[in-house]
């Protein structure tokens, strides 16, 4: 049974920032909800008379309200393997760091992860996260439902293999297995969490998916009126490895030549695509996820990558974190700011002004997941996915501009109170879900169990001695 969720009013906010059609600037502006949505947005003192008695009042005075943060990549598989891959080429990354500690991961352990990520997110002003795949996904469910987080899930499907070396066993699949696998996923899980888990389809990059599989998952996604988000083209030499697979196909002509391409495929990092790709992104209206900081971590090329021109073309494109092995963080206010590093490349300091940052993460998130009727602005009639922040704090002020302060100087420790669904999962940094303390022993402790078990841990220590 789906409990009525309490009337909310939060009023007295310094700015509150809509993001709606118009793009809204509120000041002194008040926000009512009621079961779960958006019912009113406006000046406190019009506002206070009708919601003045609601259940909850929330007094947000020196505050900004603003739309919750998107991330549109988040590994949870990977989030236990945080600071066990740094400083290395991208086959070690994967093959001798990331893919033995996944598939190590027992059940719980997925859960926790998840969980893990599912408590930094909601600390740092993250009200929904895409997972581009994994294994064991049920209880990544699990852990967004009893967290009170919006998500897109999905289950890994892996059917080439072409690294068998290095490519662990429960990701083995063929064809008909990863198929059937992901569509049981999704027919099982999509409208979870009482509608705020999406479940997608995920093959997981280029060059591990047949045209075959492809095809098949795009005909699945649209049984299911679904999403699919698959890696591609985020290194030149991803692009290469997939033209010597694949006849001298780059990933995006393959991808069209397969049907994929359409309003519900979710791309990235896509850091190297020719002209003619983002032409075709275009025309199919793909959305893309950018990942700045993972690139600054494992050096891709991201600050090289066509996505301001992609953005200025119409193309929806979100911004995310990756995972806790590869940007090792989870707050997308420091994802944001990490994007106005183009202006240092092209000497251009006029390049990713602070609006259009921080529409890439929340309109544009919402757009990339296929939620932007419900979430990704503050509007009568969509679900009240909020966050506000305190900015009595010496990086906000003096507070001239929110949306300057919101990119270039905030960062998720300032987000004071969460509200998602309509519920406030977050209240003055106090989560009222779940045990934080509690989760986070249980997260370090499988983290390191986990590294132990997968023989990863002798990665796991500084070049400097320990004593
Ligand atoms: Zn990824």
């Amino acid at each position: 049974m789906v409990m009525k969720m309490p009337s909310i009013f939060v009023k007295n906010a310094r700015f509150l920032v809509t993001i709606d059609q118009t793009r809204r600037i509120i000041r002194d502006g008040s926000i009512a909800i009621d079961d779960g949505k958006i019912i009113d947005i406006g000046k406190t003192d019009k506002l206070q008379n009708n919601y003045g008695s609601s259940e909850i009042i929330i007094d947000a005075a020196r505050h900004v309200i603003m739309p919750g943060l998107i991330n549109t990549h988040c590994h949870t598989n990977h989030h236990l393997a945080r600071g066990l891959a740094d400083n290395v080429l991208f086959p070690t990354w994967i093959h001798e760091r990331v893919y033995p500690f996944e598939s190590t991961m027992n059940e719980h352990d997925v859960y926790l992860a998840a969980m893990a990520c599912c408590i930094e997110s909601i600390k740092t002003g993250s009200t929904c996260f895409i997972d581009p795949g994994g294994y064991n996904m049920e209880h990544a469910v699990k852990a967004v439902d009893e967290s009170g987080m919006r998500a897109v899930l999905s289950r890994s499907a892996v059917d080439i293999h072409s690294n068998a070396r290095a490519i662990p066993g429960k990701m083995r699949e063929d064809t008909d297995n990863a198929a059937n696998s992901s569509e049981q996923f999704v027919r099982e899980y999509n409208g979870a969490a009482g509608g705020r888990v999406h479940a997608w389809f995920a093959p997981r990059t280029e060059r591990m998916a047949s045209t075959e599989l492809l095809q098949r998952i795009k005909e699945l996604a649209v049984k299911y009126e679904t999403g699919i988000t698959i890696h591609a083209s985020s290194t030149q030499d991803s692009v290469l490895r997939h033209k010597e697979i694949f006849n001298g196909e780059r990933p995006i002509e393959r991808f069209n030549r397969a049907g994929l391409l359409g309003q519900n495929l979710l791309v990235g990092e896509a850091n190297w695509l020719t002209d003619e790709e983002v032409s075709l992104i275009q025309k199919y209206d793909v959305k893309v996820f950018h990942i700045p900081t993972g690139s600054f971590h494992g050096a891709y090329g991201a600050l090289q990558s066509k996505h301001l021109d992609m953005i200025k073309k119409g193309i929806a494109v979100g911004l995310g974190h990756d995972s806790a092995a590869e940007s090792n963080f989870l707050d997308m206010f420091r994802v944001m700011y990490s994007v106005i590093a183009r202006r240092d490349v092209n000497l251009d300091p006029t390049l990713a002004p602070p609006e259009q940052v921080l529409e890439m993460a929340t309109i544009n998130g919402a757009r990339t997941a296929l939620w932007e009727n419900e979430i990704g602005s503050l509007e009568p009639g969509k679900r009240a996915d909020l966050i506000i922040i305190d900015t009595m704090r010496p990086e906000w002020l003096p507070l001239h501009n929110p949306i300057s302060n919101l990119v270039h100087s905030a960062s998720g420790d300032s987000v004071s109170t969460v509200i998602i669904d309509g519920k406030v999962v977050m209240r003055d940094r106090i989560i009222n879900t779940v045990d934080e303390q509690k989760m986070l022993m249980q997260i370090d402790e499988a983290g390191l169990s986990i590294s132990e078990r997968s023989g990863v841990s002798r990665y796991a220590i500084p070049r400097w001695p320990i004593s």
